[in-house]
């Protein structure tokens, strides 16, 4: 059994969970998954609305995926394996290879949403590296990541 808690993470929050308790923004550890190896790959829910109330809406979601694949990229070059939306539109999963330690997540998620608010365009929003690239908003994201920086004190808040 893998100590969640040495990693950062409240033991009782890993996992499913049941959504009608979930509060957002949030960073949760959803899953470690070992290989034979010792290699581990960690998914992680990036929570950003809580369930059944308010949904980000397409826009708001590809302009931020775009900025999160850009930036995990970025920092974590060695561990990021892949970004993708939560289908219910409330947030985003993203999954490392060989780190998961909740502040080292923390503090990159920071970056990249301080990266957002700095930025003059959203990243990859072109005919040759994106499949709707009209849809994008960079003001939509910029919003977005402002709320989800204003409320950085309640990430470790999950339920
Ligand atoms: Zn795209």
């Amino acid at each position: 059994m893998m100590d969640f808690a040495q990693l950062g993470w409240e033991a009782g929050t890993v996992g499913e969970l049941d959504h009608r308790l979930l509060k957002a923004p949030h960073v949760k550890l959803r899953a470690a998954t070992p290989g034979p190896s010792g290699d581990v790959v960690y998914s992680v829910d990036l929570r950003i609305n809580e369930p059944n109330s308010v949904f980000l809406s397409s826009t708001e979601m590809h302009s931020f995926e775009h900025f999160l694949l850009w930036g995990f990229q970025k920092y974590m070059p060695k561990n990021f394996i892949s970004v993708g939306l939560m289908g219910c539109q409330t947030g985003f999963y993203l999954i490392l290879f060989n780190e998961g330690r909740m502040q080292a997540v923390h503090d990159v998620y920071e970056k990249i949403l301080n990266d957002v608010l700095a930025a003059s365009e959203v990243p990859y929003a072109n005919i040759a590296q994106c499949g709707n690239y009209k849809n994008h908003s960079l003001e939509l994201a910029q919003a977005l990541a402002r709320r989800v920086l204003e409320a950085k004190s309640n990430w470790r808040q999950v339920i």
